[in-house]
């Protein structure tokens, strides 16, 4: 076969060689022992949790060996594809504080000196490399039409054939003379660029996956389509390529690869380019609330799948990442314990150490880990950032909130800020029901009272106290008082007396207590009551503990 003619019959267009590219794309410049990463997501219009998990990977593998991580948009399957399906996905890590220096950037945007990092745009690289493969006599034209190919998938299915696909003696096109091509390409006929396999069926290969250790597989003996017939690669082909290219010393991507690594090292070897390290991460799964199996987590059924669904429900984006990285690695807890304050992707990460067992999300844990992170900001910090969640989400809470910012910091302030914070926030769309009784708007009242207090007990109390509190008293006196109410109104201010005692007393300081609390803002529960009520001021007071008592007559 004169393979230069066949090279040139095939793809008369390009006339560059591999050189061409290894000069253009030198060997980065880093030391010894950085990695090169990469995430290679498509443009879906959707930036899944797996994707932000392993887009932190990515960046905290590269992060802790001095090397870097870049951001390629792998958009060769345009059936996928949809319109600026790159922005959803840079503006999604963005927002979670990931954010890729070089590559793809944004929509149209890019940095770096490995570009273009749009598969799309690297069309005449796949087919200069193809070109190569022909001329070497590794790459072949198939011309089967897709029913001839439905049809070779029975018989193999029929035959019970262990390995199916277009290989050996199934290969029609395998052994097509120039002549028989010419002819073809003459008809019009359209074909795809095959590898030519020389594996077979009865070896195996082994790699080193650096996070599942050591795996071996029988190696691949199929004749994979290399490029398709509008000349656009396969993922497998361009991986090749541009992994190659771009100088990526470590392909981390999702589990449901593996089963692709004998096929990528046929075409490394075949392109004559050193085989990266693999990285096969686990798949991010749940607990199916059904069936309570583990399960992969569908962007059909788990809204939590998108990222965007955290962003809607104002998680604050170090809660997502700190949870993510619990997960993702072990040792992370521990760390975080022994370093509260240092940035979460400061994280000393080892890809190594990392589980292969399936990463179980679980939302509840999640709202603990956030709540902690929350707990934490201060009282401005939580002001802005509710703001900023309600002038997206619920521009009528923006309003009220920031009619007058400063007591809603305030508000935010109570029982925070000190050495051990309350943990009741863990997303922004719960804290205009967390602090709603200080909102005219909406305040709901709702006078419920426990079962053991009588409402004639409650309208005393409420009374009682509508005479005696005073907003000048300092916390002890203001505790003091409302003990001091005890004993006249049949109450004990002593709780170990009443659990002692309990007929003695109709109940003690607690119940007193929950009594003012539910007059003054329909709950049981609430941040500390003193500062509540400095904040709402003496005449609200006065006309809440009335209404209150007005309801229980
Ligand atoms: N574009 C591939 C995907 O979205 C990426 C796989 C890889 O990282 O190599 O699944």
């Amino acid at each position: 076969m004169d393979y230069q003619k066949l090279a040139d019959l095939l793809l008369p267009d390009i006339d560059k060689t591999p050189e061409y590219y290894e000069e253009m794309y030198p060997a980065r410049n880093l030391p010894e022992g950085a990695r090169v990463t990469r995430f290679a997501p498509s443009p879906t219009g959707y930036l899944h949790i797996g994707g932000l998990f392993q887009a932190i990977i990515n960046q905290m593998t590269a992060k802790v060996s001095g090397g870097s991580a870049y951001l390629r948009v792998e958009d060769t399957d345009k059936k996928r594809e949809i319109d600026d399906g790159v922005s959803a996905i840079t503006n999604g890590l963005a927002t979670f504080g990931v954010s890729f220096k070089e590559g793809v950037t944004g929509f149209g945007t890019e940095a770096g000196d490995y570009g273009p990092y749009t598969q799309s745009k690297r069309v005449e690289i796949y087919q200069t490399i193809a070109k190569s493969l022909i001329l070497k006599g590794l790459a072949y034209p198939c011309f089967c039409t897709a029913d001839e190919l439905t049809a070779l998938r029975e018989k193999q299915e029929a035959e019970g054939a262990l390995i199916r696909g277009y290989f050996g003696k199934y290969a029609k096109c395998r052994d097509l003379t120039l002549e028989e091509i010419e002819a073809k390409i003459a008809a019009g006929e359209k074909w795809v660029l095959r590898f030519r396999s020389d594996g077979s069926e009865d070896k195996r290969i082994f790699f080193e996956d650096v996070i599942r250790g050591k795996i071996e597989m029988p190696e691949n003996i199929i004749d994979e389509v290399l490029l398709k017939s509008d000349g656009i690669p396969t993922y497998h082909f361009a991986h090749t390529c541009d992994d190659h290219f771009m100088h990526t010393t470590h392909v981390i991507r999702a589990e449901e690869w593996i089963s692709s690594v004998p096929k990528h090292i046929a075409l490394f070897k075949a392109c004559g380019f050193k085989v990266p390290k693999y990285a096969h991460t686990p798949q991010v799964m749940k607990i199916d609330e059904e069936t309570g199996d583990k399960r992969k987590l569908s962007k059909r059924k788990d809204p939590e799948a998108a990222v965007s669904y955290f962003v809607e429900e104002g998680f604050p984006k170090e809660s997502l990442i700190e949870y993510l990285l619990t997960i993702i690695s072990s040792g992370f807890e521990d760390w975080r314990r022994a370093n509260p304050t240092v940035p979460a992707m400061d994280y000393p990460f080892n890809l190594k150490k990392m589980s292969s067992s399936g990463c179980l999300f679980d939302l509840v844990k999640l709202t603990d880990v956030s709540k902690n992170v929350i707990s934490l900001m201060k009282a401005q910090e939580v002001y802005d950032r509710v703001a900023q969640w309600a002038q997206a989400y619920d521009t009528e809470f923006y309003n009220e909130l920031s009619a007058d910012a400063q007591r809603s910091v305030a508000i935010l302030n109570i029982d925070r800020e000190n050495p051990k914070p309350r943990k009741d926030i863990s997303k922004w769309n719960e804290v205009k029901d967390y602090i709603s009784y200080f909102f005219d708007k909406y305040y709901v009242k709702d006078y419920t009272l426990p079962e053991n207090i009588s409402k004639e007990d409650a309208v005393a109390i409420v009374n009682c106290y509508a005479q005696s509190f005073d907003l000048n008293d300092d916390k002890d006196m203001w505790f003091g008082r409302i003990k001091d109410m005890c004993e006249p109104l049949g109450f004990t201010p002593n709780v170990k007396e009443y659990k002692k005692n309990p007929d003695a007393y109709k109940g003690h300081v607690g119940d007193v207590s929950t009594v003012i609390r539910i007059a003054l803002t329909s709950r049981r529960n609430t941040p500390d009551l003193y500062s509540i009520m400095a904040l709402l001021g003496e005449d609200e007071i006065k006309a809440r503990l009335q209404d209150a008592a007005d309801s229980w007559k």
